[in-house]
């Protein structure tokens, strides 16, 4: 058998709607589906631990699908450039297709084996379909790179619009005789003592039926009144589609055409609409960032940023980790985070905004520890997120809109079920002292079980007192 086709599954782990397996299917020649688990990627970049967990059962996920299809998938450890090259020599390849991907070590990467598999005579060929809007694709009037979102959201929707998914890969000639690969478990990537991961399977369903469920369930119910629930860390008024995004398990195009479809079976739900797919709209702005500014990840994009005084707080950073920073919403957050592999974006913006700000703890500490922890972490988003909120990003935040973790508190979790749930010690603690413990009289701490400074933690920064320490730290780099 000769003349095969590798097809080279990245974070576009579906068989719908992928334009690279398509094609590897319409060319005729016998396919080869395969993973790559490649620990070389610069450790920055390397899967987390949440990650890893998502993506074993994703892959296994994609196994089935693909058995399903009658096709085998290859998996495959160790630096990509070597096992793509044993691969192709294994299979007497003549072409590897694969998806795009943007981060600035997958651009150099995909740059170099084009470069070695056409010495060697064999095509590389990559395929878009992770985004709505190829990042080259928009551009200011002057041809620069938009640095804004609002502008850029409105020149994304004067595009044309994304075109309708394709369907699956059906009529694939697989390789009769796929060369031998790892089996899932050769690879250990879910957690083992301790397996803190043991309840996710009941959070979560990674793979692209999870994604399809949860966006039809999205679409069925919370999307009415996402204006209004996406700032409610207690409700489930998000899709919570951020990890299957991330990994490829559903293409942004599904997702966009779907809600556009209810928008016109219910068109009093355009509005609500337009603002869920205004969300995919920083997605597509943290990756044409991403693309045009590749050490987005590593330096800050507003320049003077270079020079901010951050603090070096071992102690105090690990108090932000295990959720015992004193303040309820945050602490909420963090165990969220820790529980889950999520969290929410309001919260998100809360707790990102309190280590930066309130402890001056340099963001990139904040973005490392959501890339080991967060299901959905992606370089972009994340490290947009937290550019955005420390005020060093493109499009930020005013330095001065510092976040007040008792007042976000108290108007985004006013009933306190968000803290309740996840801060236990305070379950018992009335509502007007629940985002604010410390102001509570010794007899209603007592009454509910609460000790400050032995069962939950005094505050390890006074609000008032770490807001001018930011706002000064700001003025010396101004
Ligand atoms: C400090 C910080 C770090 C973040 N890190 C990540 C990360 O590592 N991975 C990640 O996917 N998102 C990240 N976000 C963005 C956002 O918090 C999540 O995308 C969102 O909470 C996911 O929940 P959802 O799928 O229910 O979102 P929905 O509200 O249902 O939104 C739909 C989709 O739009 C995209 N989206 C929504 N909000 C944003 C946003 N602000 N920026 C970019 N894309 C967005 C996501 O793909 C999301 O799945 C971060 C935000 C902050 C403030």
């Amino acid at each position: 058998m000769s003349n095969a086709v590798v097809y080279w599954f990245r974070r576009d782990l579906r068989t719908r709607d992928l334009p690279g397996l398509l094609a590897a299917a319409g060319s005729g020649h016998p396919v080869v589906p395969c993973y790559i688990l490649d620990d070389d990627t610069p450790g920055e970049y390397r899967a987390g631990g949440a990650s890893r967990w998502w993506l074993h059962h994703s892959l296994a996920h994609l196994q089935k699908a693909l058995r399903n299809l009658g096709g085998q998938l290859v998996l495959r450890r160790g630096a990509t450039a070597r096992v793509l090259a044993e691969l192709v020599e294994q299979c007497d390849a003549r072409a590897v297709y694969c998806s795009r991907q943007y981060e600035p070590w997958a651009d150099e990467l995909e740059q170099q084996l084009h470069a070695t598999l056409v010495e060697r005579g064999v095509a590389f060929k990559r395929y878009p379909g992770a985004l709505l809007f190829e990042p080259a694709a928009v551009q200011t009037q002057g041809g620069t790179p938009f640095r804004v979102f609002t502008p850029f959201w409105r020149q994304c929707q004067r595009l044309d619009e994304p075109r309708l998914p394709q369907p699956p890969a059906r009529h694939v000639s697989w390789h009769p005789r796929p060369p031998a690969g790892d089996t899932l478990e050769d690879w250990a990537l879910l957690p083992r003592s301790p397996d803190w991961a043991n309840h996710w399977l009941e959070l979560w369903s990674p793979g692209s039926h999870g994604a399809a469920q949860r966006l039809a369930d999205f679409l069925g119910g919370p999307v009415a009144d996402y204006s209004r629930g996406r700032d409610r860390p207690a409700l489930a008024g998000t899709s919570r589609l951020s990890p299957h995004l991330h990994f490829g398990e559903i293409s942004p195009r599904s997702v966009w055409h779907a809600a556009r479809g209810l928008e016109r079976a219910q068109p009093g739900c355009r509005q609500e609409v337009d603002k869920f797919l205004s969300e995919l709209g920083w997605r597509e702005f943290s990756y044409h960032l991403m693309h045009h500014f590749p050490a987005i990840a590593e330096q800050p994009f507003r320049k003077p940023f270079r020079h901010f005084p951050w603090r070096d707080n071992p102690e105090k950073l690990r108090a932000w980790q295990r959720g015992a920073t004193g303040y309820p919403m945050v602490d909420a957050g963090m165990r969220e985070l820790w529980h889950t592999g999520y969290m929410h974006n309001r919260v998100r913006m809360l707790v990102a905004s309190f280590l930066t700000k309130h402890l001056l703890i340099h963001w990139r500490h904040g973005a490392r520890w959501f890339h080991d922890t967060l299901v959905d972490a992606d370089l972009a988003n994340n490290s947009c997120g937290w550019q955005w909120v420390a005020g060093s990003g493109a499009d930020a935040a005013p330095y001065f809109r510092i976040f007040n973790p008792v007042t976000q508190g108290e108007k985004f979790d006013g009933d306190g079920d968000y803290v309740r749930r996840w801060v236990a010690e305070l379950a018992r603690l009335p509502g007007r002292y629940l985002h604010r413990p410390w102001e509570a009289p010794a007899d209603t701490l007592a009454a509910a079980g609460v000790t400050l400074g032995e069962n939950y933690p005094l505050p390890v920064v006074e609000h008032k007192t770490a807001r001018e320490a930011a706002l000064a730290a700001y003025e010396s780099i101004r």
